[in-house]
């Protein structure tokens, strides 16, 4: 399998060149150039395995240039070796009849964002051992809080690499700030900036792109990669989890094999909902994909309209991860939608950068929306519905997860569809967990670069 921009489908690159260059030269973002398939068949084996013997043999399907050794290694590393204590890594929480939390952040930094970064380094160093380079890889990350300290946390002292996190000053909690200036490591560097994520983040991309900055990158012996969602190894380990928990639900006697769930995923940048998506295209049977906004309700308007109109006003909210306004992942969506025509998609992100928005046409439009439902809450929703969930399930939540339970219901509510539904859980709501983090940064040495 191989891999091609969405902006120049001519350019096709190995799995590990897509890895370890995170971007397309010309700007475009890596997609498989064909999916593999999850029959029946091996869903039905899949159950009976657990979460790495599951990611093994999915992370397999795309890494045709990895060998089964050298996967499992990268797993073990990521997953096996005590970074996700409990007995599952990503175990589900019931809620109510037919709803089902699927906990995403039992690893180090308490996010979701640690299931593809733990695994990322693993995956790059692997890559560039095979591209026999002797450069340095110099990784830059844009983040709203929760990427920076997992990408931080996944990269630091791996050897030939080297990281580089920008965030926005105003824009992470006291907690993300703390957790990122005091991150140990030799090889990590840590910068706020002047303006929100999406500044962060055009930023990155800019400098990916920039031909002088590329060339005295290259008289170092250095090259850049990214950490952030458009580089391919984020969200394929994500595409695991969603198949391991489909196989949980029907182990644990909560559906039948062949099914179909629901997905609802609190969304920002449109890497995790991708990947679900892409979970549903290789035959998880998932009926609907429920993409969850905050007050920042650019995607839920896109699904709506076919419009995406960048142009209005950007919300702080108590749900920074999502307060997003260009979800760079949605070009990859857009790529298939419109059965791969790189010409088109270049055409709508150059609209995006010059105008701010860009339409879809009906055709594209109405095979967004046999997949996808969008919806939003505000703040006071948002709140409330951590308030209810409390009082009616003893259960805690988070902000970000009380957005996609907020939309979930409201869904649910205006639809009728009552099919079984995974809402996914990205954030640990617990402050006792994060409290001891802090402690036991305040014990060890502070290597902190800001
Ligand atoms: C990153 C993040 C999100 C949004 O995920 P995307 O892949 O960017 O859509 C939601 N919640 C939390 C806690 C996050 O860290």
């Amino acid at each position: 399998m191989r891999y091609q921009s969405t902006r120049d489908k001519a350019k096709k690159v190995s799995a590990s060149q897509a890895i370890l260059q995170g971007i397309s030269a010309e700007g475009g973002l890596f997609v498989p150039e064909k999916l593999p398939e999850l029959s029946a068949q091996r869903l039905e084996k899949m159950v009976e395995q657990d979460y790495i013997q599951r990611a093994q043999g999915i992370l397999a399907d795309f890494l045709p240039d990895f060998s089964p050794e050298e996967i499992a290694g990268c797993l073990q590393n990521a997953y096996g070796s005590g970074s996700f204590p409990g007995a599952k890594i990503a175990p589900l929480s019931r809620l109510g009849q037919d709803a089902y939390l699927l906990e995403l952040w039992h690893g180090p930094t308490c996010a979701f964002k640690d299931m593809a970064l733990q695994l990322l380094p693993q995956l790059m160093a692997v890559s560039a051992k095979k591209s026999g380079g002797k450069e340095e890889i110099v990784i830059l990350v844009a983040t709203s809080g929760d990427t920076g300290k997992a990408a931080l946390e996944g990269f630091r002292d791996v050897p030939g690499i080297r990281i580089v996190v920008f965030y926005p000053q105003e824009g992470v909690s006291p907690l993300q700030k703390l957790q990122m200036a005091t991150q140990e490591g030799d090889n990590v560097f840590v910068a706020a900036i002047q303006g929100n994520f999406d500044d962060a983040q055009t930023g990155v991309k800019r400098l990916f792109t920039d031909r002088e900055t590329l060339e005295k990158l290259r008289e170092r012996n250095r090259t850049f990669s990214s950490a952030n969602s458009i580089n391919w190894g984020r969200l394929l380990p994500q595409i695991v989890y969603y198949v391991s928990a489909y196989c949980d639900l029907v182990k644990e006697e909560q559906i039948a094999l062949g099914d179909p769930v629901n997905i609802c995923v609190p969304t920002g940048n449109f890497g995790n909902i991708l990947a679900a998506y892409y979970a549903k295209r290789m035959g998880l049977p998932v009926k609907k994909l429920i993409c969850a906004s905050n007050r920042n309700n650019v995607l839920a308007d896109f699904i709506a309209t076919g419009t995406y109109d960048r142009n209005r006003p950007f919300y702080a909210t108590t749900s920074p991860s999502m307060d997003i306004l260009v979800s760079s992942n949605l070009e990859r969506l857009l790529f298939s939608l419109m059965e791969e025509d790189d010409a088109e998609v270049k055409d709508l992100m150059h609209r995006l950068e010059t105008e701010g928005r860009y339409t879809v046409s009906p055709q594209v439009l109405s095979r967004l929306q046999a997949d996808f439902a969008g919806g939003f809450c505000d703040e006071a929703q948002t709140a409330d519905c951590i308030r209810r969930v409390f009082s009616l399930y003893s259960y805690l939540c988070d902000p970000h997860t009380a957005v996609a339970v907020s939309v979930y219901e409201r869904y649910r509510a205006e639809t009728g569809d009552d099919t079984k539904t995974i809402l996914v859980s990205t954030a640990s709501p617990f402050p006792s967990r994060t409290a001891r983090l802090c402690a036991s940064w305040r014990r060890g040495s502070t290597a902190s670069r800001t």
